[in-house]
């Protein structure tokens, strides 16, 4: 089959490799038809992760068809239409058992520790196809959608750790996809008001449009803190998430936040970025509640499977480029140019929509 081969920092090349074989009664092969761009694999490409062991292949968003099953498989058959999630729990830790696989010890993901999706087939070993985000695809959903499915399985950990209450003004700073999906979805979350702040101007009009959001500022506009309490009476936001990876967004959202506001730091930030300084009598005074979160549990895919097919989510919508798996380099280089929104890889070749 074909990979992309992660090598190292910086270097990425598809390659002809010997195709997976079932080695494990429990073990899943799928024919990959859709591998999404995630901010993540851009940071593991240009930076590395200690948890990605070169050569490798990366890749977390995945959609495909099962096409082969170790014998002890029973609840997945060939030809099933599965979406397969990032964080793998190992299911026999203490935070695995308590249903928080995201925050297993061992922390593995697909695309990390275990292989990715950017290849015409993927292996999905035993403990994957056990305690792993693998959900099979409501019969109306296209494997492109379905792939996001994962980004969005983040955004509702997100949510879910950002304690939103009826009737609140929530502002996410970064309006890119998980932005987009993060300010539409808090309105599920009791939100009435949802304020969307970023960076490049251009992106303003369609994040407005697909994201529903009251109001989106740009942030090379003006202070964005003085901006979005403008828009409170003064007060700040009741919740503030950031969904991109600036330091700075993570102080501003401390001095966006009204008193007792919930700020949720859910986009992660470079290995290596340096420390913000917190001015830790800003969360005292204002009785601040500031929690991260991370990565999703499968029971976070399987809701956001349905969100996508119910049309909650217009997944649709928010992919606007597709490449074979031959342009893996410059499907990559289009995530990172931020012109678009979602970038798809399909190594099947053929395109869905
Ligand atoms: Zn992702
Ligand atoms: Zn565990």
């Amino acid at each position: 089959m074909k990979a992309a081969i992660y090598s190292g920092l910086n270097q990425i090349a598809v390659q002809q490799v010997p195709d997976p074989v079932i080695a494990d009664p429990y073990e899943v092969i799928i024919k990959v038809h859709t591998c999404s761009v995630c901010g993540s694999d851009l940071r593991i490409f240009h930076h590395g992760n200690p948890r990605v062991k070169p050569p490798q292949v990366i890749g977390h968003e995945v959609a495909g068809e099962v096409v082969a099953v170790g014998k002890d498989v029973k609840h997945l058959q060939p030809g099933d239409r599965v979406a397969v999630g990032a964080d793998v729990p190992c299911g026999e830790c203490h935070w695995c058992r308590e249903g928080l696989g995201n925050n297993c010890q061992i922390n593995y993901a697909i695309g990390y520790q275990f292989h990715g999706g950017y290849a015409e087939l993927m292996p999905l070993n035993a403990t994957t196809v056990r305690f792993g985000p693998v959900h099979k695809i409501p019969d109306d959903l296209s494997y492109e959608v379905a792939a996001i499915a994962e980004p969005l399985a983040c955004v509702i950990n997100g949510l879910e750790m950002s304690y939103i209450k009826l009737g609140d003004t929530v502002t996410v700073i970064g309006a890119g996809p998980a932005g987009i999906m993060m300010m539409k979805l808090a309105r599920s979350f009791g939100a009435s008001r949802v304020i969307g702040v970023q960076r490049s101007r251009g992106r303003i009009p369609e994040a407005l449009r697909l994201s529903g959001a009251d109001h989106i500022v740009c942030s090379q506009d003006g202070d964005p803190v003085e901006m979005v309490r403008e828009l409170t009476n003064g007060e700040g936001s009741d919740v503030v998430i950031t969904a991109n990876s600036s330091v700075e967004t993570h102080l501003q959202s401390l001095k966006m936040a009204r008193q007792r506001g919930r700020i949720n730091y859910f986009g992660g930030l470079p290995a290596g970025s340096p420390n913000v300084e917190m001015p830790t009598n800003l969360i005292h005074y204002k009785e601040l509640l500031v929690t991260g979160s991370h990565g999703s549990v499968p029971r976070q895919h399987r809701i956001a499977l349905d969100l996508l097919a119910r049309g909650v989510i217009d997944g649709k919508a928010l992919i606007t480029h597709r490449f074979p798996l031959n342009e893996i380099e410059t499907a990559f280089a289009t995530a990172e140019g931020h012109s678009g929104l979602k970038v798809v890889v399909s190594p099947t070749g053929e395109s869905e929509c």
